[in-house]
């Protein structure tokens, strides 16, 4: 538990589901006021608020398009209007399809850019504007993939979107370091979630993926959100600029691993 965090307003993107409830979650239990972004299933997050204030937290739901800049804008503005404050922005949400690059539409590339680069661009411009205008020390996080650094072929789209991500924090976090805004990335392997589901749920496509995690196992939403936990807590304040991956060893060269080569 950090409990710098207690009563520290956190704004997370793509919240619904997966990667950024955990997130949401964590964060709430750490006594944070949590702003739930989601972007389209109302019912769902009503309900995940209800259970995070069972457990005692605090939050509320925002729709927004992580895509449109009055929609960010309006979300940054909703945490200081509704908890008063930004201290915490975690730039999470992301989308990902399946296309051999050389069948791959503009449209297509463009949707996958504007959601995973230009949202995660946006999401962190203006945090750091509020965070600048009110002289808070904040934390930004941005959800980044292995794939920021491993080439993924029938997801060039995707890739190139969280290499993007990748200079984008490692920019923001020389710019605003004098500032003391730490700007840092996630990059998860291969974690249980929606985004996953239909591959999971084919057991030799789940055997594919095993066989690329040393640690032998798919990666659980908790084990992300311990890392934005911690990345958003006082406990890292001299880290900015990192990117964290919390993969299972995937990025280390895993056909070496039984010393071939
Ligand atoms: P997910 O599909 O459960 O979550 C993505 C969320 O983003 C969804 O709730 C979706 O509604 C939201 N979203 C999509 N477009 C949006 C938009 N325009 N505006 C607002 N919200 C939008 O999958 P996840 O695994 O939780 O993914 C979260 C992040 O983690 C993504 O950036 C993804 O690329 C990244 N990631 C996931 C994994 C993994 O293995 N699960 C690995 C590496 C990186």
């Amino acid at each position: 538990m950090y409990d710098d965090l207690k009563g520290k307003v956190a704004v997370v993107t793509g919240a619904a589901t997966g990667l950024g409830k955990a997130i949401a979650e964590r964060l709430a239990a750490e006594g944070a006021k949590v702003i739930v972004n989601y972007h389209s299933n109302k019912q769902g997050v009503d309900e995940f608020i209800s259970v995070i204030e069972e457990n005692g937290g605090t939050a509320a739901a925002f729709q927004a398009d992580v895509t449109k800049e009055e929609e960010i804008k309006s979300l940054v503005q909703f945490a200081s209007d509704t908890f008063g404050s930004l201290d915490i922005m975690v730039n999470n949400a992301g989308i990902e399809n399946e296309v051999p690059s050389a069948e791959l539409s503009l449209e297509e590339w463009n949707k996958v850019i504007n959601v995973n680069l230009t949202g995660m661009f946006l999401g962190s411009r203006e945090a750091i504007k509020y965070m600048l205008e009110h002289n808070i020390k904040g934390s930004v996080i941005n959800m980044a993939s292995v794939h920021d650094r491993i080439p993924w072929p029938h997801f060039v789209h995707y890739a190139a979107s969280k290499g993007g991500v990748k200079m984008l924090t490692e920019t923001l976090a020389l710019e605003y370091a004098p500032k003391r805004i730490r700007v840092n990335n996630i990059s998860p392997g291969a974690i249980d979630t929606p985004i996953n589901e239909e591959k999971f749920n084919d057991p030799q496509a789940k055997e594919e993926v095993l066989k690329l995690i040393p640690m032998g196992y798919i990666g659980k939403p908790e084990e992300i959100a311990a890392c934005a936990a911690w990345l958003a807590s006082a406990e890292s304040s001299y880290v900015t600029g990192i990117t964290l991956y919390a993969d299972g060893g995937m990025t280390k060269y895993p056909g070496f691993q039984a010393g071939k080569g």
